[in-house]
């Protein structure tokens, strides 16, 4: 199994951290975990086809995750997807489908009848929506969901990927989730979001002081993060979904190492990881 990040910022924008996405592939499977903003050039970066993926798991619905999910969908279109997209999500993923199919229908309808391409499957959306908990097959891969804890978000989730007895971990938005460290006990690899303590400041009349403490508020502090890979007795700890995307990052490894005992893999676009 391999883990390729594709992108590991966050909502505010920066060239080097694309939008929120990762990629779980086998040889038999490709698995595309969220779709934030540049996710189709990044799999481009990869040689890997929209056309080929088996299906795409959305962790929730903050728009940094599925910004690009019609750009997504189109352009598996222009790259001659046959079948249908498989996406499993959170509870309210069908009608946020249904709503953004809704806002380009001319467009689509048009482009469709003239451009007279041979198959428009990709068009074909099966869409699941999570429980609070279940396990999905997709070919070799196993696919475990939970659910974690990114409130005022009420309906946000983390996943196991489990394959040869070797177990990737992927927390999703979260503040400190007693489901991650739970199902993410022995992880090979514990994949996980940070908001990293003392970088942003409070500027202006935009970012206010309640501002902070609130972003703070639905992530996971990066005093806390090592501990909770601790507690998970994962192999590998790879931060990822950086608040702020810069920041000082020997600070960041000395923390979490103290925590976590280990040093973390701090996550760039396009890294591989092998599990
Ligand atoms: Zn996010
Ligand atoms: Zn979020």
């Amino acid at each position: 199994m391999q883990l390729t990040l594709l992108g590991t910022g966050c909502p505010k924008v920066d060239h080097k951290r694309f939008g929120p996405a990762n990629l779980v592939s086998t040889n038999k499977s490709l698995i595309l975990v969220d779709c934030g903003s540049g996710v189709t050039q990044r799999l481009d970066k990869i040689k890997v086809s929209s056309a080929k993926i088996d299906a795409l798991f959305l962790t929730h619905l903050h728009s940094d995750h599925v910004i690009d999910l019609y750009q997504l969908i189109i352009s598996s279109w222009h790259s001659y997807r046959t079948k249908p997209w498989k996406v499993f999500g959170p509870k309210g993923t069908k009608k946020f489908v249904k709503k953004i199919f809704d806002a380009w229908k001319y467009e689509r309808v048009q482009r469709i009848k003239y451009e007279q391409r041979s198959s428009i499957e990709s068009f074909n959306i099966k869409i699941t929506e999570f429980k609070d908990y279940g396990k999905i097959k997709i070919n070799d891969l196993l696919v475990e969901y939970f659910t974690v804890d990114h409130k005022p978000v009420k309906y946000a989730y983390g996943f196991n990927f489990l394959y040869k007895n070797k177990k990737l971990t992927i927390s999703g938005d979260t503040r400190p989730s007693e489901n991650v460290m739970k199902y993410g006990q022995l992880a090979e690899v514990l994949l996980h979001e940070v908001f990293i303590d003392g970088e942003l400041k409070k500027t202006n009349k935009m970012r206010t002081a309640k501002t902070l403490h609130n972003v703070k508020a639905y992530h996971t502090p990066s005093s806390l993060v090592g501990k909770i890979a601790k507690l998970t007795r994962c192999k590998k700890l790879v931060l990822t979904h950086f608040v702020p995307t810069k920041f000082n990052e020997r600070k960041l490894k000395k923390v979490v190492r103290t925590d976590f005992g280990k040093d973390p893999i701090i996550g760039r676009d396009l890294i591989k990881i092998k599990i």
